[in-house]
């Protein structure tokens, strides 16, 4: 097994390591010294007008939030300070560079979308634990693997093999590197780095970024960097590793351990990365899939985790309980529908069908009338000086007698029959397939009904009596509207209130207005 520095030389000297663009050569070089000022800066970034041009796209996009317009790189090298633009231009190169020949099963765009992944969840995780400048962990966190593509690019088939029998697991990935080839991506990245004059603050977090406590300096910022880049790829890895519960866990552990988090930052930074990766892809021009939310993928983990644990007995019983259950739901939801359209259809007070549902009956019975061309009677009813007896005995005695009429009423008519209140002190039957002769001897037995019938409220008798207004349809004669026969029957119970009071009248259009009484 060769040593990992051996292993190094080979990656080198395989031409593995990626060019860097030569403008963010000549920054690294630049920004490394102390005399450069912002015009050096700027007259180098200026040289590279498509990259001039992607700067100041992003520096001005929410990706920044800046109130107003950068419009030079100038302004932008003033605003951010030099190491910010530095990042930005390294993350440009890496994430524009061409593509290497690289082994078959590494997977070019889902390497650089994960990478982006992490480098935005790295940003989302620096505002929350300090004010320190999050460019340098967001280029940071965007190269940490770039040791992965350069072994790939190194030792194609056998890096292949490698990920295939990893499966997913950075921890069984980074043992297989060791094993199988001398030197893990950590390593390889970490030298790449300083192989590129990349300063210690980008060097050495990539070197450490799946072990910070590897890290055995005293730099404090340092220090909060790595442990950020370490949070984020744990990030990255719930979203693409395919196995989200595995890395979820750890990363809510340590980013308490760490940082002290709260658990209402944890949760925003899990909800926000896929979208804070989609709208980063879009900034750097990178077209990526995406994916769903965390939560969302840590739920359907969890549920297929639950189907693996189940034997196929016990997935068929849960199967059939949850039918079960849904079907008990659905019942117990029919009912309720059924209860509820109910009870709109009835009075509150006397519990018998309330005026709409009077209307409707009727439209449907007039028109079963005509076609079987029938007779159908309407009975309007009015309780007889009802507002006296309210005044003198009080409302609640009122109520009683309303509910008290209903009910008896109810018991004096046949299955398809319709008593309904009307409104207020009056009440409507109507009696298909009943012609006038016969409603009147119901309407009569109604009326003698309540006139004799001993109401008892509170330990008082009262008497009352109603007032009855007959009006019939005729399915063969000329045909008149629903409101007309109402207006009859209204008409026909006028004229028995007219007449004294508690009797019956039939509506009768030949005798003029009304026809007979009791
Ligand atoms: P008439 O014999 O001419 O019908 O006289 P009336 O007093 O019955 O008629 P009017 O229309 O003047 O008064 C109706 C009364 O019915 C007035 C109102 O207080 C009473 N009433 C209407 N709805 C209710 C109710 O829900 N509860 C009670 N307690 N009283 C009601
Ligand atoms: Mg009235
Ligand atoms: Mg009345």
């Amino acid at each position: 097994m060769p040593t990992k520095e051996q292993v190094l030389q080979r990656v080198i000297d395989s031409g593995a390591l990626p060019t860097l663009s030569t403008v963010a050569s000549k920054l690294i070089n630049i920004t490394g010294k102390e005399e450069t000022t912002i015009y050096d800066i700027t007259k180098l970034i200026a040289q590279d007008v498509s990259l001039s041009t992607k700067i100041l796209k992003v520096v001005n996009s929410s990706f920044y939030n800046f109130p107003n317009e950068v419009g030079t790189i100038q302004q932008a090298v003033a605003i951010l300070g030099t190491n910010a633009v530095r990042s930005l231009v390294l993350s440009f190169s890496f994430l524009n560079m061409e593509r290497p020949q690289h082994g078959q099963g590494f997977n070019y765009e889902r390497f650089w979308e994960e990478s982006l992944a992490a480098a935005v969840a790295s940003k989302l995780i620096m505002a929350r634990v300090s004010d320190q400048d999050p460019e340098e962990v967001f280029t940071v966190s965007l190269l940490q693997n770039l040791g992965k593509l350069i072994l790939a690019c190194a030792y194609r088939d056998t890096y292949d093999l490698l990920l295939e029998e990893a499966a997913g697991s950075e921890k069984r990935l980074l043992e297989l590197e060791d094993e199988r080839i001398g030197a893990n991506h950590a390593y390889i990245g970490g030298e790449a780095a300083k192989h590129w004059n990349f300063p210690d603050s980008l060097a050495i977090p990539i070197a450490c970024h799946h072990d910070p406590d590897s890290y055995s300096g005293d730099d404090p910022e340092l220090k909060t960097e790595i442990r950020v880049v370490h949070l984020a790829a744990l990030v990255a890895n719930i979203l693409y590793s395919g196995n989200p519960i595995d890395y979820h866990a750890p990363f809510r552990e340590r980013a308490k351990k760490m940082f002290k988090l709260e658990t209402r930052s944890i949760d925003e930074i899990l909800e926000q990365a896929n979208i804070e990766v989609a709208k980063a892809a879009d900034y750097f021009g990178l077209n990526i899939e995406g994916t769903a939310s965390i939560p969302e993928l840590l739920q359907k983990a969890n549920i297929e985790l639950s189907l693996l644990n189940m034997s196929y007995e016990q997935m068929n019983r849960e199967l059939v309980e949850a039918k079960m259950q849904l079907e008990k739901l659905t019942t117990e939801l029919e009912e309720k529908n059924n209860y509820l359209e109910g009870i709109a259809n009835l009075d509150g007070l006397t519990e018998i069908y309330n005026h709409r549902f009077f209307q409707e009956f009727l439209d449907k019975e007039i028109s079963r009338t005509v076609r079987l061309e029938n007779q159908l009677s309407l009975i309007l009813t009015d309780i007889d000086n009802f507002k006296k007896f309210n005044d003198f005995y009080g409302h609640q005695a009122g109520d009683y007698v309303l509910r008290e009429v209903a009910r008896l009423c109810g018991g004096l008519i046949r299955e398809y029959d319709l008593l309904a209140r009307y409104g207020g002190e009056e009440f409507v039957f109507v009696f298909p397939e009943t012609g006038e002769t016969d409603a009147l001897t119901i309407a009569e037995k109604i009326r003698t009904a309540i006139e004799q019938h001993p109401f008892s409220y509170a330990g008082d008798d009262y008497r009352v009596t109603s007032s009855f207004g007959l009006a019939v349809f005729d399915g063969k004669a000329k045909p008149i509207k629903k409101s007309e026969l109402i207006e009859r029957a209204d008409k026909a119970m006028y004229a028995a209130k007219k007449k004294g009071r508690n009797r019956v009248e039939a509506y009768a259009e030949k005798s003029g207005w009304f026809g007979k009484s009791k």
